[in-house]
C-alpha cells in the first residue's frame, strides 16, 4: 500500500496511521538546509512515501549554469545572464520513481551534478536576475498540487506560506564525507580537499549574498542529518509533518 523508498528500514507498523492522515491533505512542503546535507535524498524519500510531486531547486539553478558555461557566457556578468534567461527552459520529467531534469528539452541530470557546474552554481544564484525568473518559475510549479520542494529559500522566500518548513543541516566535515562517497561511487577522480573545499565556498555564498540567502525560517524546524542514516532521516521528517499537520 505505501511506496516505501528502496534500501529505507522504516517503523512503518508505528507510522502507518500518521501516513494516511498526511497523504489525506493538499500539503506544502519546503525543505531547505546546506550543500550535501541529505535534503535532496530526504525529499525524494518524502516525495515517494507521501506521494507528492518534487521539485529540486538546486537543479534548476544547476541547469542554468550549465547553459551559460555551455554558451561560453561570462557566468557572473548580471547583464549577459540576464539576456539570456528566456532562452533558458526547464522541466522535469518523472520516469519510474525518479524525476529528471530537462534544460531546452535534453536530459541534463547527470551533467548538472559535475564539479564544472558546482565550481559555478553559487556564483551565478547570487545574481537577483536569476533568482527572480527561477522563483516565478518554482511558484507556478507549486501551485496546483501537494508538493515538497527543496532549496535554499523555499520557507523563507519562494513558499512563505508552506504548511510545513523544514531545515536539515550536518556538520561540514560530515557532509564532505558523504558527498566524497556519492562522487567516488561515480568514478569521479576527486580528493577530499576538494570536496571540502567547494562545500565550504558554497556554504559561504549561499549564506552571504545579498539576495535570499541561506536562512532557518523562523517558523521551520531543525533536523540534524548528522547521526541519521536514510530511514531515520525520513521517520524523523515524517514525526515533523504529522505535528504540523495533525493540530
Ligand atoms: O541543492 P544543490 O546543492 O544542488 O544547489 C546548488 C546550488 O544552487 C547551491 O549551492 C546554491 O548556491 C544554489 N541554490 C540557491 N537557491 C535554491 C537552491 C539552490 O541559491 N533554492
Amino acid at each position: 500500500m505505501y511506496n516505501i523508498p528502496q534500501g529505507v528500514g522504516l517503523g512503518m507498523s508505528l507510522l502507518k496511521h500518521e501516513l494516511e492522515k498526511i497523504r489525506q491533505q493538499k500539503l506544502v512542503i519546503a525543505l531547505d538546509g546546506h550543500s550535501s546535507s541529505g535534503k535532496s535524498t530526504l525529499a525524494h524519500n518524502l516525495a515517494q512515501l507521501l506521494q507528492l510531486n518534487h521539485i529540486d531547486t538546486g537543479a534548476m539553478y544547476r541547469a542554468v549554469t550549465l547553459y551559460l558555461l555551455d554558451h561560453h557566457i561570462d557566468t557572473t556578468s548580471k547583464e549577459k545572464v540576464s539576456e539570456v534567461l528566456d532562452d533558458i527552459d526547464i522541466t522535469f520529467h518523472r520516469e519510474k520513481e525518479k524525476c529528471y531534469t530537462y534544460l531546452n528539452g535534453r536530459k541534463v541530470e547527470e551533467e548538472i551534478r559535475t564539479m564544472r557546474v558546482s565550481d559555478h552554481v553559487s556564483a551565478v544564484s547570487t545574481i537577483s536576475a536569476v533568482r527572480r525568473h527561477l522563483v516565478k518559475l518554482q511558484r507556478k510549479m507549486a501551485a496546483s498540487e501537494s508538493v515538497i520542494m527543496d532549496g535554499r529559500d523555499i520557507g523563507s522566500v519562494v513558499l512563505p506560506e508552506a504548511d510545513v518548513k523544514i531545515f536539515v543541516s550536518a556538520s561540514l566535515e560530515i557532509r564532505t564525507e558523504r558527498r566524497y562517497k556519492e562522487l567516488l561511487d561515480k568514478g569521479v577522480k576527486i580528493t577530499k580537499e576538494e570536496v571540502a573545499d567547494n562545500l565550504a565556498k558554497r556554504d559561504h555564498i549561499d549564506s552571504n549574498r545579498a539576495d535570499s540567502p541561506l536562512v532557518q525560517a523562523d517558523d521551520a524546524i531543525l533536523l540534524d542529518t548528522g547521526a541519521l542514516d536514510q530511514g531515520q532521516m525520513l521517520a524523523e521528517a515524517i514525526k515533523i509533518i504529522h505535528g504540523k499537520t495533525s493540530s
